[in-house]
């Protein structure tokens, strides 16, 4: 490709709401551009990229057994009442009328679809397992559209199904699955680490997302150095150790504790360690309200507050005053377990019920409860875990210290079990005869959003530094002056070699300034450079790479052995 002729809309300057690297440095090398929040297109050298990624996972999927077709984008209502996604989705799912008031959704996955597109045809356990996936646009109206293609509202998903007879062999499309994705996140050059993850309204039994690692990165992952222990911070099991004191239960007292709600008030005030604080939060789940009894020292993971209370994440939200005076007869900061003013629901870790004579609030304006003790002064729902992970926990599977990193989720493999094909009735008959509903997996990759996740991991501050097997192309040559004869002329010559020899080129034989090309060629990241200038004469070029610094004078003829060698290296063939 010529660049005189490239659809490549560089910018300057980029809005402010590019945050991360991935985000300016895309829209600046005009790789991309946003029609609204969450929506984006993308440009030849964006959508060169992105059919990359595509093509790689295409092959992998393939590898694995997998087969492609291509699902609608619209779904009928009906379809995701008989899951009860409809409304367990929320307001994450686009919805749409037509023009006989007949109501849709724009698919934000396609569970749902696929087991109903299968139900019918799928009769026998002989033709089982089946493994099906798309590579297509999805939608979803995420509540905080951020950081452009990694949290769009339309983006492009791989997204993958599996059925099979039993548990076995739901369990291992699982471990095919997973391969797969090991291969592919390997051969886009991504750092990543696979995690267990929460099932979250997708349900069924077990999960695992792959984290691209960057520090721009939206998701948590708690990993344990010393065993192969990670989750990400919703999953992530919290173990908080209580040292067994022989403590007597005291007398529980009411304290005047004027103008202290937060908890270091309180430490300032008792003087004493947080974690004998009882915490007291309040809810509105599905709008009911909720108090949940944490210790003092820690937060609460509203994501196992959910699956216990078995609510969608949509449905949970921070109590407003109005509630928290109502339940409580206190304004905030004085809610606590004991004499709630309603029947409120009333949950409490586990942990709660073996610290004695906790500080929590009087529910009433300025004043706390001393000594309180769980069983003796108050009851509640006991729940095993509710804290969220923090680095130096103790990691559950071996007892080292945790350490948490950011990550960017770019896959997530689930099994689900029965949830859909029991809901949708879609069943096979046995070896017997008998009716069973198929055990299904899902799997999704997010291939725009991995474009991004790569440059997250791939640049400087100049720009982009795409791996070989993703770059728009692999290689650009750039004549310094293109009204010098020798310089154009050789700088075309090399261009045809190299397009006959199978590579993708870019030629920059743009009237420009030197700089102006040098600096378009970093934003852009083109890893192989051959720089055409005044030894045109003598068929010596510069060779260059974009990840590394420094660059070698090569007569013409070397040129395409030292490509091969840059293949080779990166494990590709021309
Ligand atoms: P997240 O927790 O980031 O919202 P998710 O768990 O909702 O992701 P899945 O439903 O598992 O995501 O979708 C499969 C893949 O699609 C994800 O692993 C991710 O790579 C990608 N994806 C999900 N939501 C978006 C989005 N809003 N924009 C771009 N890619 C997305
Ligand atoms: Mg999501």
């Amino acid at each position: 490709m010529r660049m005189s002729k490239l659809y490549m809309p560089t910018l300057r300057e980029v809005p402010s709401e590019a945050e991360i690297p991935s985000h300016k440095l895309l829209l600046r090398a005009g790789m991309m551009r946003k029609l609204v929040s969450g929506v984006y297109s993308y440009l030849p050298l964006g959508y060169r990229i992105v059919k990359k990624i595509e093509n790689i996972v295409r092959e992998e999927m393939d590898n694995a057994g997998s087969q492609e077709l291509l699902m609608s984008a619209i779904q009928p209502k009906e379809l995701w009442e008989s899951s009860g996604r409809w409304e367990d989705f929320g307001p994450e799912m686009f919805k749409l009328k037509d023009r006989n008031n007949r109501e849709f959704c724009l698919g934000p996955t396609h569970e749902e679809y696929f087991t109903s597109l299968i139900k019918d045809e799928i009769k026998s356990y002989k033709q089982l397992p089946l493994n099906l996936y798309q590579i297509q646009t999805k939608y979803r109206d995420e509540k905080r559209p951020r950081f452009g293609v990694i949290r769009a509202r339309e983006f492009i998903m791989k997204d993958a199904y599996s059925f099979d007879k039993d548990e076995e062999g739901m369990e291992s499309s699982y471990r095919e699955m997973w391969e797969a994705y090991e291969k592919i996140f390997t051969r886009l050059r991504l750092k990543f680490k696979v995690v267990e993850g929460d099932s979250g309204t997708m349900g069924g039994n077990q999960s695992h997302e792959f984290m691209a690692m960057a520090e721009t990165g939206e998701g948590l992952v708690a990993y344990c150095d010393s065993c192969d222990y990670a989750a990400t911070d919703e999953k992530a099991k919290v173990v908080y150790s209580i040292e067994p004191k022989d403590e007597k239960e005291k007398e529980m007292e009411k304290v005047h504790t004027p103008n202290a709600t937060t908890i270091d008030d309180l430490v300032d005030f008792f003087k004493i360690e947080k974690r004998n604080f009882g915490k007291a939060l309040v809810y509105l789940a599905s709008r009911e309200p909720v108090v949940v009894i944490i210790p003092g020292d820690r937060e609460l993971n509203e994501t196992k507050l959910c699956n216990y209370l078995k609510v969608p994440e949509h449905e949970l939200e921070m109590a407003d005053e109005e509630t928290i005076i109502k339940i409580s007869g206190a304004n905030k900061g004085f809610t606590g377990p004991v004499g709630l003013k309603e029947d409120v629901k009333l949950i409490v870790d586990s942990r709660i019920t073996k610290l004695k004579n906790l500080i929590v609030g009087g529910n009433e304006k300025d004043y706390h409860m001393k000594n309180v003790n769980y069983g003796r002064d108050f009851e509640g729902e006991i729940v095993e875990d509710l804290l969220l992970i923090e680095e130096g926990d103790i990691c559950p599977k071996c007892g080292e210290s945790l350490l948490i990193d950011r990550g960017i989720e770019v896959g997530n493999i689930f099994q689900l079990g029965t949830k859909y094909s029991s809901s949708l009735h879609a069943t096979y008959l046995d070896e017997e005869g008998k009716e069973k509903p198929f055990l299904m997996g899902s799997y999704g990759v997010g291939v725009s959003r991995t474009m991004a996740a790569i440059v997250e991991q791939y640049h400087d501050d100049n720009g982009i530094i795409w791996p070989l097997i993703t770059a728009p192309y692999h290689v650009i040559i750039t004549i310094i002056n293109v009204k010098n004869e020798e310089q154009k002329d050789l700088g075309e010559r090399i261009y045809k070699e190299l397009l006959e020899a199978g590579l993708e080129v870019l030629l920059d034989d743009r009237n420009e300034r030197a700089g102006v090309k040098f600096n378009d060629r970093d934003l852009i990241g083109i890893p192989i450079r051959i720089t055409v200038g005044k030894k045109a004469n003598e068929n010596i070029v510069e060779y260059s790479l974009r990840k590394e610094e420094g660059r070698i004078e090569i007569p013409v003829d070397n040129i395409m052995d030292k490509i091969k060698e840059e293949f080779e290296k990166e494990g590709m063939e021309i």
